[in-house]
């Protein structure tokens, strides 16, 4: 398996250094034949035998990266291409012809591939190795790369994933290779995932090295490497592409390897070493949770879903919809339903790491804020009827006819928004800043091994140096999650876990393990960036609000509710009317939605997961994003059913409110 993608590789550069190498290696030979025959009279009748000096890179294999149960997400497999020398091929239409009877090519591409010798021929790469015809298909779909089967009846090979039907081109080939003069079959490695496009985000992706990044790094990439891109391909590209190795040797006259043995003084010193493969990569994500969150997302345009362990930060979930499909051929997608995935469900962006407005996900920060700042306390009462009006602006809360009296748990439970208008008029923007960004990270990179937006947490300062002129009126957006405020899936789940694990923040790992696949590395250390002080009483109010938003009939994620293993959360429905050019009517009625947000925490009691859901333009998130979470919920509950056992004997209602400090 190694080796081959070197030796199509060697063929790009293999004559001009073939020919520099023979003339040093003879010029050598010569002075030295000169000193050991004239000289020293002696005789030496192995030189006379020599060729030339053959160093021959060989590729190593590119480390599988594996969920946290073993299974591959990604892999290199071996594909074949069929290549030809030009020069080499004496009768091109001939030799074509003969695959086209063969069943192996169509006519035109055989008509192509005469061309193509025919223009060789005139220019400097007659003696070139070069592809013919990419991807035979031998043993692996040329689509998805899934393994083939043979199917006796047709004695064609079968796809198990997309029921294609292929001709093996590879055997067709292989065994009339001596009538194909000039023709052979050349292996090359490329890039497997085989859970197709569940974690392409996550995962990223990988393509050659281009022509700078190889004159910036000579020594570790040549034309034709594989680069990590994005995702975790490209950030542990390092760990995964490993070490070339170099196979170096002296080719006899006749054609064979002159053994080491028999190498003359002056070749001793020829080094040849192995490749080191590259490192395997065990994520922390949970290939059967990340089927359940896209496939409840399906039903959506676009959003994402994050589940992370709030005790270590693993992060188990990363989804983002819609995704991509993966293959080694990507069909262009046309039409005017295509375009419009293309265009405005961003199907290449990674929603997980990408920051929208929070909403009223963003309260519980306000709350921590207020609270410790000892501006609002648990006997603040505040009467919403519905707005609330500042200095001639009238902010609206979602319920127009008012919620009445509110104090801190109703106020989350039901979401009232002029609660937190008239605590952030009171706390000013700056605080609300300063809680939401120095205390819970919103606003800045998490730290996650991928690529990541930092989101936005909007100071009076900041707006200064974007050229607005700071209105206090801000601080009530911000107050809600709205205005200027940007957040993250990953960032708003990492926040939660703070809220409920006993304050740490924590930096979110996708890497759980660097080296040969094993179970037994499953204890992760928790990486803590900081430790929050939230006083134990203010937690448990918060949980309180938290479990009533999903239990409490009066909640907004009610109809979401697992009666029997409760857990908890907040919704939120942001505000975010956009207006692109060029949309359909279908696409521009869908950008004037608001956003759908839940963060929840399950199980209620002793919570272990933050499950983070955010639906593009989803609208209301009691009802859109709430049920994406509960079918993520449920499913971790059946992963992890032993663990819980005990937890729901006799759970009451009250057991929710049980703070646990690790
Ligand atoms: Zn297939
Ligand atoms: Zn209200």
């Amino acid at each position: 398996m190694l080796g081959t993608q070197g030796e199509l590789l060697e063929y790009h550069t293999h004559y001009r250094w073939a020919t520099i190498i023979v003339v040093v290696v003879f010029l050598i030979l010569l002075a030295r034949l000169f000193y050991v025959q004239v000289i020293e009279g002696e005789r030496y009748e192995g030189l006379a035998l020599i060729s030339h000096v053959v160093k021959h890179r060989i590729v190593p294999a590119r480390g599988a990266i594996r969920d946290r149960n073993g299974t591959v997400l990604a892999t290199d497999v071996e594909v074949a291409d069929l290549t030809m020398v030009p020069q080499y091929v004496k009768d091109p239409k001939a030799t074509t012809g003969r695959m086209v009877e063969l069943g192996v090519l169509t006519q035109d591409e055989a008509d192509k591939i005469v061309r193509q010798i025919e223009e060789a021929k005139k220019g400097k790469k007659k003696f070139h190795r070069l592809v013919a015809y990419k991807n035979l298909v031998g043993n692996r779909c040329p689509e998805d790369l899934t393994a083939l089967s043979f199917d006796r009846n047709s004695g064609l090979m079968v796809c198990p994933v997309c029921g294609a039907e292929y001709m093996d081109q590879k055997a067709v080939i292989q065994s009339h290779l001596h009538e194909l003069q000039g023709f052979s079959i050349q292996s090359r490695m490329v890039r497997h995932y085989p859970m197709r496009s569940a974690f392409v985000h996550a995962l990223g992706f990988v393509n050659e090295v281009n022509a700078e990044e190889v004159a910036a790094h000579p020594k570790t990439y040549r034309p034709g490497d594989l680069i990590g891109r994005t995702g975790i391909e490209g950030a542990l590209d390092a760990d995964l592409r490993g070490k070339p190795g170099l196979d170096s040797f002296v080719r006899m006259a006749g054609g064979a390897r002159m053994r080491p043995e028999e190498l003359p003084e002056m070749f001793k010193d020829l080094q040849s070493y192995p490749p080191e493969p590259g490192t395997d990569i065990t994520l922390s994500v949970d290939l059967n949770l990340q089927q359940v969150a896209l496939a409840a997302l399906s039903r959506h345009r676009s959003g994402a879903v994050v589940v992370m362990d709030v005790h270590t930060g693993e992060v188990l979930v990363m989804a983002s919809h819609p995704s991509l499909p993966v293959g080694p051929r990507l069909h262009a997608v046309t039409g005017s339903a295509a375009r419009d995935i293309e265009v405005a469900y961003a199907p290449m962006v990674n929603k997980a790491v990408s920051a929208y407005p929070p909403g009223s996900t963003f309260k519980p920060m306000t709350v921590v804020g207020g609270f410790v700042e000892n501006i609002f306390d648990y006997d603040t009462v505040v009467n919403c009827p519905g707005h609330f009006d500042y200095r001639g602006r009238r902010f609206h809360c979602y319920k127009r006819s008012g919620h009445g009296d509110m104090s801190l748990i109703p106020s989350l439970a039901q979401s009232c928004d002029t609660y937190y208008y008239q605590l952030g008029e009171i706390m000013g923007i700056d605080l609300i800043a300063h809680y939401a960004k120095d205390w819970f990270g919103i606003g800045e990179k998490t730290g996650v091994e991928i690529y990541e937006q930092s989101g936005v947490m909007p100071t009076e300062s900041w707006y200064r140096e974007k050229g607005v002129s700071f209105q206090p009126g801000f601080a009530i957006n911000s107050s809600v999650g709205q205005g200027d405020v940007r957040a993250t899936p990953l960032g708003m789940a990492r926040a939660y876990a703070a809220l409920v694990n006993g304050g740490l923040v924590l930096k979110p790992k996708l890497v759980r393990w660097k080296g040969p696949h094993d179970l037994a590395h499953d204890k992760v250390q928790p990486e803590i960036i900081r430790r929050l002080d939230i006083p134990e009483q203010l937690v448990q109010a918060m949980m309180a609000g938290m479990y009533d938003a999903v239990n409490n009939e009066q909640g907004t994620a009610f109809k979401s509710a697992i009666p029997d293993l409760p857990y908890a959360g907040k919704t939120g429905t942001a505000q975010a009317r956009e207006r692109r050019p060029d949309v359909s009517n279908d696409v521009a009625a869908w950008l004037l939605q608001d956003h759908a947000w839940f963060v929840a925490y399950a199980p209620a009691k002793r919570p272990q997961v933050v499950v983070s859901v955010f639906v593009e333009h989803g609208g209301f998130g009691g009802a859109e994003a709430a049920p994406v979470a509960k079918k993520v919920i449920e499913a971790y509950y059946a992963e992890h059913s032993d663990e819980f056992a005990d937890l729901w004997e006799g759970f009451k209602e009250q057991d929710a409110l049980e703070v646990i400090w690790p």
